[in-house]
């Protein structure tokens, strides 16, 4: 189809649809015929690939293999009891992991975009995935564009096209017919799905949806799934490879000195393989994605929506946090407070000009239910306009909108043309004071134009700046006609002042609280602002960012402009407040503190934040007022734009680290516990302590139950009290690797201890003893390693429910392989008798106990 030959009539013809939009019936019966507007991802994984995919483990295929042959030349219930554990390990697997599809899915759903549409004459907010040919859409800055469309209007539209033409200069747009045949990229009246609009608005008819859009037509765009492994798990990967290795070294050291001692070939095959499977840790990648996914699920509650699932474990190293000032740091609830004009500072006025000016200029519109919509610094001018009897909808009858130049923040203002009294027209530009006060020739005083003071309107001006005011000033020029070509330079110099607004935008409540929690966990929170450095500190020194004035901690956009990024990187560390900054220059304050060795949170809600965002380590978008394009490159969205929020998901982020860590604490050691009691045995001259169905039965139990607990753990008291966790340190560092050695020894120590004394006293159910000791000691192990320092009396036995439930129900099933005459059978164990139990229980405890002292040591320590 030529859209862009045809003319916007013909086009809305063939569409058959008018300016009024479709009919949500007519909408619907497209939506069937055409399908969601959606491109087609990767094909998601069905339940049945899912539990397919826990068997693909080589060492599990091997195990398998050798139980089956085990079972053809020997005995076929162990077989059976081998696939039967296997198979329970994979559905505990799979259910996991089908829960963290679902909770990634759900969070996906969460950050699907919208588009403005108009259907039945009536603007409306819908789903892209919505969208059908036909449907009149809405651009504005900031969208991403969400379907192939014809534009039939365009206000100094421009849009971004790089993702479709690799042209990364905006494309200007218009509406009228191109007759010939040309490039995607110089059809001017389109605007095609997946570019960004980065200027102006437009409106347009939806052409082409899903897969029909050019960019659904380049399919191998689509696939550029990023790598979602996180800096932890390729970690983990690596190692996991090399331990592999070791172990399986191990295992074969136990299997030739098993056939040398002259045990059953077979029966030692399979012991070293159970041996492996139990102690590879090949499911920790896996685990830590769970783990991550359910984080995320649970940080949206609290209203932080997580994009990139890598940022879950990062959030716990930010340093930075630098953050935009307007919305997030504070209400963005604006009021008018003060009005300068005629030489009077005063609450109010009655001055028609400034009223008029501020009324027809505004960008704000009355909602059919009375609220009033808009960017709240337009809102506040409009109601206070409205609230002295100057109302925009009956004053734009009269004094007619006739252009624009929209606000963006380079310019830091923005400007309207309008009919004026006596047949002559008026721009209005309003914005931030230097601009104006600089543009402005002389100044109206009671309707007369006098010569302007500028040092004394500075002076005036900075005043109100510091009290907190974002204070905005209104200048004009009268034509007596319309000048035939204008541009802002023109219309936005030599201007006739007519006086200065101050808005006061108050903090949020909670953020000086999460200010003073960010500087006690050794993150430095920084402010970043289009406003007044004078306004800027007021309201930085209210939250707590600056304590103290001093000069070294605020900088200005413009001197910042003047650094090389080496110059501004020797004080970038110092600096707290950034004022009349323009967003482009977020990426220099990422890149200096980056360079700095920094881990920086950025946030951002413009077109011009994006690069910033998708730079910073967590780039993070706001959910209420920010863009698309901001969204789209942002790992986390704050759905309240709250800052607080970002402190709450660091601390969250802490957390979830934390509770892979200890999770990675206790199936190592557990496993190495495991190896070293089948390792040492034949060296202290013991028979093999366990079977192979013993091992598996224990990786089973303890890792699958109590292990999957831990991610319960609530966080640590102390978790904002420590200093941020630098990125690049091994998780085995702070003794971990120590850890997982000492305890495994005193694991294997006991359970051998275990073995050999109810040998020497001629106990028959030594076998059994051990089992069941070895099985128990890693309970105890669970319960100690749930905080690094605070002993669990301490801590309460109920902090962590689930775990508690978790370890009963492994201590009763246990009880089940020895009691039950069936499991009995099955496990080749012996009902012990009451002493042999309590001994069992009491020996269990020992290294509960041992890990329990080191954590007394290291607090006696701090
Ligand atoms: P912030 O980072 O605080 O959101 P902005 O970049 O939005 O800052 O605004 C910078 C300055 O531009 C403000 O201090 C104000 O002087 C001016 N300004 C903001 N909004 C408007 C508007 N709607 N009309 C005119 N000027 C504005
Ligand atoms: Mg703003």
């Amino acid at each position: 189809m030529n859209w862009h030959k045809k003319n916007v009539d013909d086009v809305l013809k063939e569409l058959k649809v008018s300016f009024s939009g479709l009919s949500p019936d007519e909408a619907e019966r497209r939506f069937k015929d055409f399908g969601p507007n959606e491109l087609i991802e990767k094909k998601q994984k069905t339940p049945i690939q899912i539990f397919l995919e826990q068997f693909k483990d080589l060492m599990i295929i091997i195990l398998l293999a050798a139980a089956i042959i085990s079972g053809i030349i020997g005995d076929v219930s162990d077989t059976f009891v081998i696939i039967i554990i296997v198979i329970i390990n994979a559905i505990i697997g799979f259910i996991q992991e089908y829960r963290a599809e679902k909770a990634m899915a759900a969070l996906k759903k969460m950050s699907a975009t919208n588009a403005v549409v108009v259907r039945d004459n009536k603007t409306q907010t819908i789903e892209t995935k919505y969208l059908v040919p036909g449907d009149i859409v809405h651009l504005t800055a900031g969208n991403i564009v969400p379907a192939d469309l014809r534009l039939i209007e365009a206000y100094n539209l421009k849009i971004e096209e790089a993702a479709l033409t690799g042209e990364s200069i905006p494309s200007e747009k218009m509406t009228k017919s191109i007759n010939d045949e040309v490039p995607i990229g110089d059809r001017k009246n389109m605007a095609f799905k997946g570019t960004l609009v980065t200027y102006g608005r437009g409106i347009g008819v939806v052409t082409d949806t899903g897969m029909n859009t050019e960019i659904g037509k380049i399919a191998t765009m689509l696939q550029d799934e990023e790598d979602l492994k996180t800096p932890l798990q390729k970690r983990l990967e690596q190692f996991g490879k090399k331990l592999s290795f070791a172990i399986l070294g191990i295992c074969a050291i136990i299997f030739i000195v098993g056939i040398l001692r002259g045990e059953k070939p077979l029966l030692m095959l399979l012991t070293a393989i159970s041996l492996a499977v139990a102690a590879i840790p090949e499911a920790l990648p896996a685990v830590i994605t769970i783990t991550l996914a359910l984080g995320a699920k649970k940080l949206v509650n609290q209203n932080a929506l997580i994009r990139k699932l890598p940022a879950v474990e990062t959030l716990g190293s930010v340093t930075y946090i630098c953050t935009d000032k307007t919305g997030t740091l504070t209400l963005n609830k604006m009021t008018v407070e003060k009005v300068y004009v005629n030489n009077t500072m005063s609450s109010e006025t009655d001055d028609e000009t400034i009223l008029k000016a501020v009324a027809i200029s505004n960008d704000a519109k009355k909602a059919p239910d009375g609220t009033v919509i808009g960017d709240p610094t337009e809102v506040a001018l409009y109601e206070f306009a409205s609230k002295m009897g100057f109302i925009k909808e009956n004053l734009e009858k009269t004094y007619q909108r006739i252009g624009e130049f929209p606000f963006d923040s380079e310019r830091k203002c923005m400007t309207t043309i309008h009919r004026w009294d006596d047949g002559k027209f008026i721009s209005i530009t309003k914005g931030a004071i230097e601009v104006i006060l600089e543009n402005s020739k002389e100044i109206i005083i009671s309707g007369e134009k006098k010569p302007i003071n500028k040092n004394e309107l500075y002076k005036i001006s900075n005043e109100m700046a510091f009290e907190g005011l974002r204070v905005l000033g209104v200048g004009i020029k009268i034509f007596d006609k319309l000048p035939e070509d204008f541009s802002h330079f023109e219309l936005e110099k030599d201007l006739l002042l007519v006086g200065f607004i101050g808005l006061m935008d108050p903090p949020r409540e909670e953020v000086k609280e999460a200010v003073a929690l960010c500087k006690k966990a050794g993150i430095i929170p920084v402010m970043i602002t289009g406003d007044h450095p004078l306004t800027a500190v007021n309201i930085a020194r209210r939250i707590g960012i600056i304590d103290d004035f001093d000069v070294k901690k605020v900088i200005t956009g413009k001197e910042l402009e003047k650094l090389s990024l080496e110059e501004f990187e020797k004080m970038v560390l110092d600096i707290r407040v950034y004022a009349r900054v323009a967003p482009e220059q977020k990426l220099k304050i990422v890149k200096a503190l980056q360079d700095k060795g920094q881990f920086v949170a950025m946030t951002g809600d413009g077109v011009n934040d994006a690069p910033a965002l998708k730079r910073a380590d967590i780039g993070v978008a706001m959910g209420i007022t920010g863009t698309d394009v901001s969204k789209e490159s942002a790992d986390m969205i704050l759905l309240d734009d709250n800052f607080a929020t970002i402190v709450k998901a660091v601390k969250e982020g802490r957390r979830i680290f934390d509770n892979i860590k200890k999770f990675i604490k206790y199936t190592m050691t557990s496993n190495s516990g495991e190896i070293w009691t089948i390792f040492l045995a034949p060296f202290l001259g013991l028979p093999i302590p366990l079977l192979p169905i013993h091992i598996l039965w224990i990786n089973l139990v303890t890792d699958g139950l109590p292990g999957l607990a831990l991610a319960y753990e609530p966080a640590e008291k102390n978790i904002m009290q420590k200093p941020p966790r630098d990125p690049k340190e091994s998780i085995f560092a702070e003794g971990l690797s120590y850890h997982i050695i000492w305890v495994g020894l005193l694991l294997g120590g006991v359970s051998l201890f275990t073995q050999a004394y109810s040998i020497h006293i001629g106990d028959f159910h030594w076998q059994t003893m051990v089992f069941t000791v070895l099985c128990l000691s890693q309970m105890g192990h669970v319960l100690a390693i749930r905080s690094y320092h605070e002993s669990l009396f301490k801590q309460g036995l109920f902090s962590n429910p689930f775990l508690i439930f978790t370890v009963l129900l492994t201590f009763v099933l246990q009880l089940g392989t020895i009691y039950i005459p069936s499991m009995n059978k099955i496990f080749r164990t012996e009902p012990l008798t009451l002493n042999e139990l309590i001994a069992c229980i009491l020996l269990s405890t020992v290294v509960f106990w041992a890990v329990e002292l080191e954590k007394f040591v290291k607090r006696r320590r701090y």
